[in-house]
């Protein structure tokens, strides 16, 4: 059985080891709120917010034991159900006595089943789970009942990046498999390897798993890069069929692709395992409101954004933060007037769980927009009106833009592997003298308190 994901927000996990072991002369409490979300086979919670109590809240604490008052965890019950945006308390203590080998203890065992027994009778549909840390890694599990009995389910966390991970204590000695693309001599890899590292390459291309939403011609370029870089397992997901003036910039489609009007995402496919055959490459022809999507996009490490229509870059975000999957954004524009270009521009935004920051408080989608291409007969008002322009336009598009906005999106993402900083916006214009810039205004001027990541 898969392994329950505990997935935090960016930093969150990290400032959270620090300061409970800041103290390793005696055990450190943390209480967390989550939401818990099965999704098909999948199952995670997504950690909202995290409670420290003060020294007073403390009944006792040692090296290696720990009881906290009770009124302390019963206000935090009280918060709890009076936010009602959590469901799931996760409760963490550190074990400072040991350097690695984070197991739960037997008095652990006796009061989780004893906790979890009384909030089970005292409040409806709440979850409890927790972790355990010491001074090097971590356990986690999920309490549940299964005919009338207390069953743990072993979880494992998941940070927004790996860079933030940390052992877990269950999987030490799961082993280094050797990677073939990796081979110094004859992997296909080698040379990515001489760039970037070996642990960096590891990561990308042992258990990372990428969802491409819109394989057009941004979606296309992004996915071969990613396979380029190393990714092994990617999700393709567009409903749209190759057509003869897409062949200009989809990256793998040829003439008699657009002849017998194929699938985009096999399209995409095919060109992606004939560079690596052993890339697990999955399709999904369907628009991202398909509920068949929600279990691929709960378990993927990453979502690169490359469509271009307001709904389903909104519909992929609020995916993204329901989920709390971290999300790069990359997208284009050629705008010409009078045979003139007046704007040949594009972005790429990463934009974590935590980071603050979404399309939505950026202003990078119109509600205008998302009502044209969502209510039935509003596009055609809007544009006699003047306010969106319509779905039968055809926009002007080229490979070269695209090429190197899905290089720039691409970079970001290696980026969080390499320890790069991250660059919440970073802009490319080519109409008049070409530039490369972080938009750094945008990310000061962004709405702030934003309903959708705040
Ligand atoms: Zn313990
Ligand atoms: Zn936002």
């Amino acid at each position: 059985m898969e392994a329950i994901r505990l997935r935090f927000p960016q930093g969150l996990f990290a400032a959270l080891r620090q300061q409970l072991l800041a103290d390793i002369e005696r055990e450190s409490f943390a209480l967390l709120f989550g939401q818990l979300h099965r999704v098909g086979p999948h199952t995670l919670i997504k950690i909202v917010d995290v409670c420290h109590p003060s020294p007073e809240d403390y009944e006792s604490r040692g090296l290696a034991h720990l009881h906290l008052r009770r009124e302390y965890v019963y206000a935090r019950l009280v918060e709890m159900q009076r936010r009602g945006d959590v469901d799931t308390l996760i409760d963490v203590h550190t074990h400072p006595f040991s350097a690695r080998g984070a197991a739960f203890s037997v008095v652990d065992d006796r009061d989780e089943v004893l906790f979890h027994q009384w909030l089970n009778n005292t409040l409806d549909g709440v979850h409890y789970a927790s972790i355990v840390l010491s001074r090097g890694d971590y356990s986690a599990r999920l309490w549940e009942y299964e005919d009338g009995q207390p069953r743990a389910l072993p979880a494992r966390i998941h940070t927004q990046t790996v860079l933030e991970r940390w052992p877990c204590l269950e999987d030490l000695d799961d082993g280094e498999a050797p990677v073939a693309a990796l081979d110094p001599e004859q992997g296909f890899l080698a040379r990515s390897t001489l760039a970037l590292g070996l642990d960096v390459l590891r990561h990308i291309v042992r258990d990372q798993c990428v969802a491409v939403v819109g394989v057009g011609g941004l979606g296309s370029a992004i996915a071969e890069n990613l396979v380029h870089s190393g990714f092994h397992h990617l999700h393709l997901i567009d409903h749209d069929r190759v057509e003869t003036t897409n062949l200009n910039r989809i990256v793998g489609a040829y003439a008699v692709d657009a002849e017998q009007g194929r699938l985009k995402v096999d399209v995409v496919a095919d060109h992606l395992r004939r560079i690596n055959p052993r890339a697990r490459i999955e399709t999904h022809p369907w628009p991202i409101e398909d509920e068949r999507l929600l279990p691929v996009l709960a378990a993927s490490d990453w979502m690169l954004l490359s469509t271009d229509n307001h709904t389903s870059r909104y519909h992929t975000q609020t995916l993204a933060l329901r989920f709390g999957v971290p999300l790069i954004s990359a997208g284009s524009n050629i705008s010409v007037d009078d045979g003139r270009i007046t704007d040949m521009s594009g972005e790429v935004i990463t934009a974590r769980l935590g980071d603050g920051l979404c399309l939505n408080c950026l202003g990078r989608l119109a509600p205008t927009q998302i009502a044209a291409e969502t209510v039935d007969g509003l596009d055609e008002v809007l544009e006699r009106r003047g306010y969106v322009s319509g779905r039968e336009v055809k926009e002007p598009a080229v490979k070269t833009l695209n090429a190197l906005i899905a290089a720039l999106a691409v970079e970001a993402l290696i980026n969080q592997y390499s320890g790069r900083p991250t660059v919440p916006i970073l802009v490319y214009e080519g109409h008049a003298m070409p530039r490369l810039y972080p938009d750094a205004e945008s990310v000061t001027r962004r709405r702030k308190s934003c309903f959708y990541c705040g």
